[in-house]
C-alpha cells in the first residue's frame, strides 16, 4: 500500500472505517470550537487535505508550552502527529539530533516551501545573538530563515506572543515577540504561561483542516478561545455577584469556594478559555484549585501582575464584558484606579474592552 497522503487516507491506512472518520470529524469540530453543522465541511476538507509539515522552533522558553501540548487529550499529541501533521522539526520531541536534525529541518523547508506551518515558542533575544542559539545559529537568524518560507506562523505561549517572562523588566536579553520581527506572514498568537493544550491542538487542527487561520481578535488571538474573559465564564461568578469573597486563602470564604477577587484574581481582565476548556482533560483550572487567575495570557502580565493585589475597579461595577469600560471609567477617582489611554478595541465585537494594562493602580 502506498504512503497515505491525506488525513483521510492516513486514518483509513490505520484501519479506521468511514463511520470512524466522520466521528473523527465530529471530534475535530468540537476541539476547533465549531458547530456540528460544520462536520460535512470538515469531512470534505480532510478527505483532500495532505498532512501539514510543521517546523517547531524553541527560543527563550522553559519548555512549558511543549509540556502543555503533550498533555493534549483531544486529539492526543500522537493523534495530532499521526493524523494531522508531519512534525518535521522539534528540539524536544524529535528523535534525530545534531546534523541529522538540522537536515530534517532544511529538507522540510525545501520540500514544503511556502506551505509549512512554523510554530514558535519562546521570545527572541535582541541584546546579543549568543544569548540563544541552536546548531550555532542565533534565534534571530533561525527565525528569519524559517519564517521566510512558512505559509503561516503560530506564536505559542506568552513569551513568543508578547515577550513573556524574559521580556519582564529589566529585560536583560532584549527579548521581543515573534510579531515584532515577522510582519509579512499570517500569524496567530496563542498566549498563556503555558497555553491550554486543547487550544493549541484546536488551532493547529483548524489550520490544517481549512488551510487558513481562524478568526482573530485585535491581539491576534483566536476568538473562539479568547473571545470572553474568564470572569464571565467562572463558576465562582455567582459568589462575586452576591458580594461573597474570600479574604485570605484559609478563611471560611476560601473554604466555601467564594470569589477570589479580593485575593488578586485577574479573571475580570483576562481573556482565555481556562474556565470552560480547563486543563488535564477538563479536570480543573487554577481558580477551581483555589488560586486566583494571574492573567498569564495577557501582554506584560509579569510586570503588570501584582498577583495578590485586588484590581482597583470597584467590585459592584464589574458587570460583565460590556460593562468593563463603564466599570473602569467609574473607577477613576472612586477606587484609586484609572484608565490609561490604551483602551483596546475588539474590532470583531465592536465594543471596548479593558485589559490588564488599562488598569493602573495608585499605591494606597
Ligand atoms: S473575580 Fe476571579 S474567582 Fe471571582 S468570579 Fe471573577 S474570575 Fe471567578
Amino acid at each position: 500500500m502506498s504512503t497515505p497522503q491525506t488525513i483521510y487516507e492516513s486514518l483509513h491506512h490505520q484501519g479506521f472505517s468511514r463511520r470512524d472518520f466522520l466521528k473523527f470529524c465530529g471530534i475535530s469540530a468540537t476541539i476547533m470550537g465549531l458547530s456540528p453543522s460544520m462536520i460535512p465541511r470538515i469531512a470534505k476538507a480532510l478527505e483532500n487535505t495532505p498532512k501539514k509539515s510543521v517546523i517547531w522552533l524553541s527560543f527563550q522558553e522553559c519548555t512549558g508550552c511543549t509540556e502543555s501540548l503533550i498533555r493534549a487529550h483531544a486529539p492526543t499529541i500522537e493523534g495530532l502527529i499521526f493524523d494531522h501533521i508531519s512534525l518535521d522539526y522539534h528540539h524536544t520531541l524529535q528523535a534525530a539530533s545534531g546534523r541529522a536534525a538540522e537536515q530534517a529541518r532544511e529538507n522540510a523547508m525545501k520540500e514544503h516551501h511556502g506551505d509549512y506551518l512554523l510554530v514558535v515558542d519562546g521570545s527572541i533575544p535582541m541584546g546579543n545573538p549568543g544569548y540563544s542559539t541552536s546548531a550555532g545559529i542565533s534565534s534571530l537568524d533561525m527565525l528569519k530563515e524559517v519564517a521566510s518560507g512558512a505559509g503561516a506562523i503560530i506564536a505559542i505561549g506568552t513569551c513568543a506572543a508578547y515577550g513573556g517572562l524574559p521580556h519582564a523588566a529589566p529585560n536583560p536579553t532584549g527579548a521581543v515577540s515573534v510579531e515584532e520581527l515577522i510582519t509579512n506572514k499570517p500569524l496567530i498568537n496563542i498566549p498563556g504561561c503555558p497555553p491550554i493544550p486543547a487550544v493549541i491542538a484546536g488551532v493547529i487542527s483548524y489550520i490544517v483542516t481549512f488551510g487558513q487561520l481562524p478568526k482573530r481578535d485585535s491581539l491576534k488571538r483566536p476568538i473562539t478561545f479568547f473571545g470572553q474573559n474568564i470572569h464571565d465564564r467562572c463558576y465562582r461568578r455567582s459568589f462575586y455577584d452576591q458580594g461573597l469573597f474570600a479574604n485570605s486563602f484559609d478563611d471560611e470564604g476560601a473554604k466555601k469556594g467564594w470569589c477570589l477577587y479580593k485575593l488578586g484574581c485577574k479573571g475580570p481582565v483576562t481573556y482565555n478559555a481556562c474556565a470552560t476548556t480547563k486543563w488535564n482533560e477538563n479536570v480543573s483550572f487554577p481558580i477551581e484549585a483555589g488560586h486566583g487567575c494571574l492573567g498569564c495570557s495577557e501582554p506584560h502580565f509579569w510586570d503588570a501582575g501584582h498577583f495578590y493585589q485586588a484590581l482597583s475597579v470597584p467590585t459592584r461595577e464589574i458587570v460583565g464584558t460590556a460593562g468593563y469600560a463603564l466599570a473602569a471609567g467609574a473607577a477613576v477617582g472612586v477606587a484609586s484606579a484609572m484608565l490609561n489611554k490604551k483602551k483596546k478595541v475588539d474590532a470583531t465585537k465592536n465594543h471596548e474592552t479593558v485589559t490588564i494594562h488599562d488598569l493602573e493602580r495608585t499605591s494606597s
